[in-house]
């Protein structure tokens, strides 16, 4: 494990206490002052003026009822939360979650991530995240629609395109964020275009904003595995996950020649030796939005779906968690080694645990850390942005093109980063530090606010 600096510890000490039972925001935030102590070793001013303190409390953090009646005309209660980390670099970006696990720690930790996510990009973006323990599974569109429309009439007065601009995240898609941008739209009587991002194309959306998280991952991997003379050719990849991330990994992972052997949901894996039929994956989990099951049963022989059980288990030289957080341990992390893993390139936000991160550092497998694996959705939100500033629209090529070569520079960033404080290919730490400098930068010029 990495040591934290003897004058990190006062200060991870306070987060624990002050955020007591946070368990989520207490790992990520344990992790980046882990990185950080190199840094205040060869900068002291960073640690002044209460700087890294400031950086891991949320500028604000709003919590509120969001009631809204389902379709037996009985009132539901939900719980809304946004919480706006740091605003030094723009006004704060970040997706909003659907999902019954949330709370205001996972909130937080996502944040936090999205805070030095944001500042790899190197566009004017701070940070924050959002959500709601509301559970969308099996409730019809209509349901859907009434509590987004809820949800927008709180969070409608923290946001704005100077502000905060929320987008997708798990639970949250195209559809949401149109009921979002609706009601928001009506309440304000502003067509404000660049409040939300994720918009659909019909009314001011980006192309390659969908595909861009899983799109930006896989470039990350394909660079990361070229700076060693290798490529996604011919190699064997499992994604976990269904969703957007995985499914637009997946497209990309097979455009540059790798085969996916295996793809999961939160009910079990599908492990089909022939290379995953994204269009069947696609039709599922898209359109029909059925359960990964279906796979197996659709195709027959030979194609196996697995209840439950850890989809690291089957065997692969790029492994792509992209499902949701700590959904790889320690365990698995031995067993992806044991089978001859070469890289891993986070999808989602924090899927390994630190103790999966520990056993990759050790074993010498190249590990790209989510906040900079995965800032191709953000980045490409940020494009949106531009756009709908200069009410201008890009071809999907042109869009691409920007996220191939943000990809490429947050890659460059953290790598040169990681080898400038004396630990070459450590991206955990190239990316923590590089994130960490941008925003203090700042910080600093700002003064004490
Ligand atoms: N939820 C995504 C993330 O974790 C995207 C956020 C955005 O586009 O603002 O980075």
């Amino acid at each position: 494990m990495n040591r934290i600096d003897e004058k990190l510890e006062p200060i991870l000490s306070e987060v624990l206490s002050r955020n007591a039972g946070e368990r989520e925001f207490h790992q990520a935030a344990r992790e980046v002052l882990e990185s950080l102590g190199r840094v205040v070793a060869k900068h002291p001013a960073y640690a002044e003026d209460a700087l890294i303190e400031r950086i891991c409390e949320p500028e604000r953090q709003i919590i509120f009822r969001v009631p809204w009646i389902d379709d037996q005309n009985q009132v539901q209660i939900n719980r809304g939360f946004r919480v706006q980390f740091n605003s030094a670099l723009g006004p704060y970006k970040g997706g909003i979650r659907f999902h019954p696990s949330v709370n205001l720690g996972i909130i937080k930790f996502l944040g936090f991530e999205q805070v030095f996510k944001n500042a790899l990009t190197g566009l004017p973006i701070g940070g924050g995240k959002g959500g709601s323990d509301f559970n969308p599974r099996g409730r019809s569109d209509r349901e859907i629609m009434r509590f987004c429309q809820s949800f927008m009439t709180e969070l409608h007065r923290h946001i704005g395109e100077h502000t905060d601009v929320p987008a997708g995240d798990i639970g949250v898609g195209g559809r949401e964020i149109g009921y979002m941008f609706g009601q928001y739209k009506r309440l304000t009587n502003r067509f404000e275009a660049g409040v939300l991002t994720g918009k659909g194309l019909s009314y001011g959306g980006s192309r390659a904003r969908t595909e861009a998280t899983g799109y930006g991952a896989t470039y990350f991997v394909q660079r990361m595995l070229e700076t060693c003379g290798e490529s996604f050719d011919g190699k064997r990849v499992v994604v976990s996950g269904a969703g957007n991330v995985a499914i637009y990994t997946m497209e990309k992972v097979i455009a540059f020649g790798g085969k996916i052997v295996a793809c999961s949901d939160s009910g079990g894996y599908v492990v089909d030796e022939a290379g995953i039929d994204l269009d069947l994956i696609k039709e599922i989990k898209q359109v029909r939005r059925e359960r990964i099951a279906e796979y197996a049963r659709q195709k027959g022989a030979g194609k196996h779906y697995i209840e439950g059980g850890s989809i690291w288990d089957v065997a692969c030289d790029v492994a792509m968690p992209s499902a949701t957080q700590n959904e790889l341990s320690g365990k698995d992390a031995r067993t992806l080694v044991k089978n001859g893993v070469q890289a891993v390139g986070e999808g989602a936000n924090m899927p390994s645990t630190p103790d999966a991160v520990e056993v990759f550092r050790r074993a010498n497998v190249l590990f790209a850390p989510g906040k900079a694996a995965n800032a191709g959705g953000v980045a490409t939100s940020a494009l949106e942005m531009q756009q709908n500033a200069s009410r201008d629209s890009w071809t999907f090529e042109q869009t691409e093109a920007r996220l191939a070569e943000i990809m490429r520079n947050i890659h460059d960033l953290c790598a040169d980063t990681a080898s400038e404080y004396g630990a070459p290919r450590d991206y955990v730490l190239g990316a923590n530090i590089a994130g960490f400098v941008r925003v203090a930068e700042a910080m600093r010029a700002l003064g004490v606010v």
